[in-house]
């Protein structure tokens, strides 16, 4: 049977799980590599959908899941997407039973995840040190934590520093 969790989350208990996440999972500058480590280590696969584009994340009866980005994005754009399915997983599924989650999700979940993403690949604090560093210039900020331009300027719209 389907489960999936109906708690919610405060953005404080998002953003010290998706420390927690980063801290065990990152070690280089390129957040892929962090992404595809903590997929590989919880039985994980990324797979392209060279059909109809699909963002999605399936867990299966064994616990092993598989994320579905589509073939025609960037790569910038991917990791976001990667690191939202990520916060599925982490936040609304207990991690070993079958779950499907799409973006026709409820809107809470949705923004959970955006959150959880956020958190894991631009924390707060290295964000605004960041930031400060590179007097604002979102494509520069977004170079330095390998996201694109636009999730950069909408972290620093969230984070109130523009
Ligand atoms: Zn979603």
């Amino acid at each position: 049977m389907p489960t999936s969790n109906n708690r919610q989350y405060s953005k404080q208990e998002i953003a010290a799980m998706a420390s927690q996440i980063r801290e065990k999972y990152f070690s280089s500058e390129n957040p892929m590599d962090g992404l595809l480590n903590i997929i590989g280590k919880n039985h994980g696969t990324l797979e392209v959908s060279f059909g109809v584009p699909e963002e999605t994340l399936k867990i299966r009866e064994d616990g092993s899941f598989v994320i579905t980005i589509p073939a025609n994005t960037s790569p910038l754009r991917d990791v976001f997407t990667v690191a939202h399915e990520l916060g599925h997983y982490f936040l609304h599924s207990d991690r070993i039973s079958p779950a499907s989650f799409n973006r026709s999700g409820t809107n809470q979940k949705e923004t959970e995840a955006n959150w959880f993403a956020a958190e894991l690949l631009m924390p707060a604090h290295l964000f605004r040190k960041a930031s400060e560093e590179l007097q604002y210039d979102p494509q520069r900020v977004a170079a330095r934590f390998g996201v694109s331009g636009a999730a950069a300027r909408v972290r620093m719209t969230v984070l109130g520093l523009v």
